[in-house]
């Protein structure tokens, strides 16, 4: 069965943020309606964590240190919420979701609405705007 993780990064995508040759960083889809929800993900396919190369991880967690100053920075994020689950799409990424400090859900009950891509804060709905100017600060921030 073909990886979406894989098929998604096999080419450069509008959501993307950073690569580099261990790791891809984009922004989540506009359905899960979280500004600054990120993906990091090991470029190549591992199912387990055993088999991540150090670099690869070292990688992850060098950006994963710059997002969530990013992220606290332009005060989208009260917290900087981090999970891998990887039990549909069994390629491991982090999911990085910034909890707000007006947000209501928070913890446990955040996370699963934002992986399962409903997190409909107050009905307002993110626009693609929003996620370009976001990904083109970010980029100036967090390259490594
Ligand atoms: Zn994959």
């Amino acid at each position: 069965m073909q990886c979406p993780i894989c098929e998604k990064n096999n080419q450069h995508h509008h959501l993307e943020i950073y690569r580099n040759q261990h790791i891809v960083v984009s922004h989540a889809p506009l359905d899960a309606n979280i500004l600054g929800y990120i993906y990091i993900e090991p470029l190549d396919h591992y199912e387990n964590w055993s088999d991540i190369p150090l670099e690869v991880l070292n990688d992850v967690q060098t950006i994963m240190k710059k997002i969530d100053l990013f992220l606290r920075n332009e005060q989208l994020a009260e917290r900087v919420y981090s999970v891998t689950i990887s039990e549909m799409v069994r390629h491991i990424h982090y999911h990085i979701i910034p909890r707000h400090k007006d947000m209501k859900v928070k913890g446990v009950s955040l996370i699963e609405k934002a992986t399962q891509q409903i997190a409909n804060e107050n009905d307002i709905e993110l626009t693609i705007d929003q996620v370009d100017q976001f990904i083109e600060k970010a980029q100036k921030s967090i390259n490594i």
